[in-house]
């Protein structure tokens, strides 16, 4: 899942990343509101973590501007202004959820990986297909009972595809969803990443839960 942080303080921006990179999400961040509103038009995000006061236009003008182009990604509003006025207005302009500074890193988390499951019909962290089961805050995968150790990139993708199960799945969705952009379009890196992905939950197995897509991607089917 890929996240995009509009924050011009440089030293929150750097601990977001590494802390939501941590738990295997492609960040970009922006410092201004006019350079993460061009990255939000380009890319297609799963969350928007906002700051409010910007350099140039303010958060609350940069989630109305999205908002009014069709901008449908969750946003999540961060910021020193704690007064219920600047909540009420924030939610008001478009933003999902509000978290107030110094915020604790956990519950961030948690409003995260919230904001993105209400995207699917997941009610919970842990996600089930067939005989697999995913667990989003424990970052723990099993099949069939037997625990799955997978790279970051690995869960990041099996992530994605779970929370699309059933949904036929482009490679240049993925590579949206699951690169910053600092991806290589050229590359055949998720083909790749299939592969090993394959080696780890399918291979030992009966039932074949990836499933190639001739000529356009792939899917993940119960
Ligand atoms: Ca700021």
């Amino acid at each position: 899942m890929r996240i995009l942080i509009i924050e011009d303080e440089i030293n929150i921006a750097d601990a977001l990343k590494r802390a939501l990179a941590e738990q295997h999400y492609s960040v970009d961040v922006a410092g201004t509101g006019e350079a993460g509103m061009e990255l939000a038009e380009v890319n297609d995000y799963d969350l928007l973590i906002l700051d409010i006061m910007l350099p140039d236009i303010n958060g609350w003008e940069v989630c109305k501007e999205l908002r009014k182009n069709k901008f449908t990604t969750p946003i999540l509003m961060l910021t020193a202004l704690d007064t219920i006025e600047n909540k009420i207005r924030g939610l008001d302009v478009g933003a999902d959820d509000y978290l107030t500074k110094p915020f604790d890193l956990g519950e961030l988390l948690a409003r995260v990986r919230s904001l993105m499951r209400r995207q699917t019909d997941q009610k919970t962290t842990i996600i089930q297909v067939a005989d697999l089961t995913m667990d989003t805050s424990e970052r723990s995968v099993s099949r069939a009972g037997k625990d799955i150790k997978l790279s970051a990139k690995e869960f990041a993708m099996l992530e994605y595809f779970v929370m699309h199960k059933n949904k036929v799945l482009t490679r240049e969705m993925i590579s949206e969803h699951v690169w910053d952009m600092n991806f290589d379009p050229q590359s055949n890196v998720i083909d790749s990443f299939v592969r090993f992905l394959r080696q780890k939950i399918d291979k030992d197995f009966e039932k074949q839960l990836i499933h190639t897509m001739r000529g356009v991607g792939y899917k993940l089917m119960e």
